[in-house]
Order: C-alpha cells, then structure tokens, then sequence
C-alpha cells in the first residue's frame, strides 16, 4: 500500500515538474494552436489538479488502511448477518455493498470540494449543490438495485455449482458486462442526461456523410447535456452492432467548429474500425477471469481472511477484500495497460487524419 502511494507521489511530481519545464514558454506545437492566455491557465489548471490529486492519494490510502485494520469491516459483518438467519445469502451480499458505501462515505467532502471549489476555480463547475446532492442519491439506488440481486447470485453460486463456481461467476459478470454496453445509453444515462437528435444541418450532415465513408453505420448521432454539469466537453459512441450510437456532448458542439467536431468523431470511428473494442474486452475478460481465479482461491486460502479479522471458509469477505485490494496488484500492470492505450489513441489519430 505505501509502495503504491509512493510511486504514485512520484509520478505526479514528475509530471509537474515536466508541466513546469514548460510553463512559460509554450512548445511549438501548441503555441501554433493556444494563445498565451489560454495556454498559461490550462499549466495552472494541470498543476491545481495534480496537487489536489496527490491529496485525495494520500486520503484515499489512509481511509483504506484504517477500514482494513481497525476491525470496523469484520464487526459491520457480525452485524449484518445478525439481521437473517445463519446461511442468509443476502445479509452477505448486503453486508458488501454496505461496505462499499461505508467506505465511500469518507471521500464526499473530498469530491464536493473537487467539484465546487477546484472546477470552480477554473470556471469548469456548472453543477448546483442539489443536483449534485441528486445525483449522489441515484447513484446510491442504483448500486443496491443492480448490485444487491448480483451479489446475491453471485454469493449462490457456490451452492448451486460447487467448486467450478468462480467460472459461472465469470461467466455471469462477463454477460452482465455486455449486456450493460446496450442498456447502459438506454436506461441508466437517461437517468441522469438528456440525450436529443442532432439537429438537421451542415453539422449532422458532415458527421453523417464522415460515417457513411468510413463504413461506420450509425442510425443516431445524439447530444447529451454535459453542460449541466461541467463545462468539460467528451465525444464517445456506445454499445455494438445495431445497438451503436454515437454521444456529443453539448459543450463540444458549442466549443467547436463543424470541422473540428468531425475530426474528433473521425478519432472515435477510429477506435471502432481498428478493432480496438472487441480487443479491450478480451482483456477485460482475461482480467475478469484472473480476478475469479484469486478470489476462489483466497476463499479457500484461511489466513486471507483470518490476516482481517474474518472467519474463515466466508465468500463475501474475500469478495470486498479482493475488491479492496486488487488495486494494489493491478497498479503495477498500468504501464503495459498504458502503453496499449497510447498505441490505440495514436493508431486512431492516423486513422482520423486519413478519413478527414
Ligand atoms: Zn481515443
């Protein structure tokens, strides 16, 4: 755990002294494309964030060490587990998502300030106190009404399967996965976003034809109204097949030229036709099934959840800890997962610049 900080820490102060290096004399090819004023506010934007973000490191990693030695977990599960009878599958699922809650509880302050004192600073933040407080409460439903019938299932398993559970939960979170790609845009963003046609017009006509061109069949080109919230602008397209749609942001069709917009889809269209999707979810997989793979194994394994103060022999505890701690492994595979992510957005850019 200290390791990770460490290396977090460091890197973040690299980053800002490489921000700096460059913090009064632009390199060429931005200058080329920002002026002084803009350029000078986005250096001090990146180095607030950075040093914000080295805070919320350092908090984050206390908040966990403490949850995980303090005894808090293990006595939250006594409790939990009193509230049903002995074998009761869903006080353990209960038991996991109260957790989670229960840890989420410390970073809200934390994500308030980001939201209403750091963006706002910036002129980034277009969010109200209520929606925010709004939208936290949603999120808070939605994670029990998916979460807690996911759990329970997966928590069943065992009994229904035996020893291959870990693979039909494999199986189960995979197909949940997919199945999310295509109601995800349908049933959860409406939840929060309104999504509207683009409009007729020189804009949709361009982004169209551009589509039509690249063999990228899209029924829709929709606006979401990001600008309720944040003055950040994104672009992305959902789900596969039939179910495809492409998502503008209302604050990049407000920022930017018809031209522009087009070479920010063409990036996008990119992603699709190199075939980095199917690919990003093969990963996904192989690491989904690595993560069923140690948590069967640690279930099975008495000192993991005896080292937490656990009884043995417990799924649902080697569930939340596995969930607390993976992390900490995965961490140490984010430079090969980065140097992925860096090939794909270049192999995109080459794709765009042909397309345009
Ligand atoms: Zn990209």
């Amino acid at each position: 755990m200290a390791l990770r900080l460490a290396a977090r820490l460091v890197l973040a102060a690299l980053n800002r002294a490489e921000v700096r290096r460059y913090a009064d004399a632009p390199p060429p090819a931005v200058s080329a494309i920002m002026d002084g004023e803009t350029y000078r506010r986005s250096v001090a934007y990146t180095l607030a964030k950075s040093r914000f973000g080295m805070g919320v490191e350092i908090f984050d990693t206390a908040v966990l060490a403490l949850a995980l030695f303090s005894g808090v977990l293990p006595a939250l599960f006594e409790l939990v587990l009193a509230w049903g009878s002995a074998g009761a599958t869903w006080t353990r699922a209960l038991f996991i998502l109260l957790a989670g809650v229960l840890l989420s509880l410390p970073s809200l302050p934390v994500e308030w300030w980001e939201q209403f004192r750091l963006e706002e600073k910036f002129g980034f933040n277009k969010s109200t106190l209520k929606l925010w407080i709004t939208d936290q409460i949603k999120g808070l439903l939605l994670t029990f009404a998916i979460g807690l019938p996911l759990l329970w299932v997966l928590l069943s398993l065992v009994k229904w399967t035996g020893g291959t559970w870990w693979l039909w939960g494999f199986a189960l979170v995979f197909t949940f996965q997919i199945v999310m790609l295509v109601l995800y845009p349908r049933l959860i963003v409406p939840l929060f976003n309104t999504l509207t046609p683009l409009p007729e017009g020189e804009l949709r006509n361009r982004l169209l034809s551009l589509a039509d061109r690249t063999g990228f069949r899209a029924s829709t080109i929709e606006v979401i109204d990001g600008s309720k919230r944040s003055g950040h602008s994104n672009a992305y397209f959902t789900g596969f097949g039939r179910f495809r749609r492409i998502v503008l942001f209302d604050t990049l069709v407000a920022q930017l030229t018809p031209e522009e917009l087009e070479a920010v889809l063409a990036h996008e269209i990119g992603h699709y036709r190199c075939g980095h999707v199917p690919r990003m979810i093969a990963l996904s997989a192989g690491m989904l099934l690595g993560l069923f793979a140690a948590v069967a194994w640690l279930a099975r394994s008495p000192w993991f959840n005896g080292a937490f103060g656990f009884p043995p022999g417990e799924l649902a505890p080697s569930f939340l800890l596995v969930g607390l701690l993976g992390g900490l492994v995965t961490f140490w595979f984010s430079p090969i997962l980065n140097a992925l992510s860096r090939r794909y957005e270049y192999q995109a850019d080459a794709f765009a610049r042909k397309a345009m």
